[in-house]
């Protein structure tokens, strides 16, 4: 398959920062997130890792307030995403989040999928909408795709096409949990390639990730979790290629 992968095209003008500040979630008796700080600048990316339980997607999912923390602070541009009274519609419009599962409509084409909220939550036109659309999917290199259902796309297309839909609402901030993970080996590249241009053209980034090349790449910093705490943070190089944490030490023995 010949399909041009990564035109970094795009640049994003006015990318968010994240500030969280002494973060604390439990379910129950279980406190999943014990205190977490992090700064993610603006045009930043962070990768976190950490092991299956750890509270990455916890951590993620409190930042667009798809969970609700019980203490601490989390500001996302000038939103004050922990405040009671934050508009939460406009907010999590500026945040686009992109799955391990991709999440495509099943019953709507590739363009649909990518219209779909843009018409009905920016009232755009359909051919507003459809523009801008195909010019996401080309960005990602499947505009001549725009017409197949998801079933008909390997899984790095769909993930591709997840990617493109969040695009199209203009986020100021992309949130991505485990991207690769459900993906075939040889489709991983792919959707790697597209979050990279995205990261070159100075999107604001959190991913949670166990590509560990592409960590050391792209991240500007990486943030290693552990029982929700954070256990140790700097750059790539620090924190991949010379950990001084036991933990970090172990979990990458594991995943290296
Ligand atoms: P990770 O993404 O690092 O694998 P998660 O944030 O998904 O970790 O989960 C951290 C812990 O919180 C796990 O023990 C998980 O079982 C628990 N957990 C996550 N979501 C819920 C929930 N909605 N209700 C109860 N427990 C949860
Ligand atoms: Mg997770």
């Amino acid at each position: 398959m010949s399909e041009l992968v990564g035109t970094p095209e795009q640049v994003i003008s006015d990318p968010a920062g994240v500030v969280i500040d002494d973060l604390h979630k439990s379910f129950g008796d279980v406190e999943v997130l014990k205190g977490i700080d992090m700064t993610v600048s603006p045009g930043q990316v962070v990768c976190l890792i950490g092991a299956s339980g750890s509270g990455k997607s916890t951590l993620l999912r409190c930042v667009n307030r798809l969970e609700d923390p019980d203490a601490g602070r989390i500001t996302v541009g000038d939103f004050e995403a922990t405040d009671l009274d934050v508009n939460l519609d406009a907010m999590r419009r500026q945040i686009g989040m992109v799955f391990q599962q991709f999440n495509l409509f099943p019953h709507l084409s590739v363009l649909e999928n990518c219209t779909i909220t843009p018409r009905r939550v920016l009232k755009q036109s359909r051919d507003e909408a459809e523009r801008e659309a195909l010019h996401q999917l080309d960005l990602v290199g499947l505009k001549h795709l725009a017409d197949r259902r998801p079933a008909q796309l390997s899984g790095g297309q769909q993930q591709r096409v997840a990617i493109a839909r969040a695009l199209t609402m203009k986020p100021s901030l992309m949130l991505f949990d485990e991207p690769t993970s459900a993906l075939d080996p040889e489709t991983v590249g792919e959707v790697l390639a597209i979050m990279r241009d995205l990261a070159r053209a100075g999107m604001t980034m959190i991913v949670v990730t166990h590509e560990m090349g592409f960590a050391r790449e792209v991240a500007d910093r990486v943030v290693f979790l552990d029982k929700g705490v954070v256990v140790e943070e700097g750059t790539a190089k620090q924190v991949i290629g010379a950990p001084t944490q036991p933990r970090t030490q172990d979990f990458l023995r594991r995943v290296l």
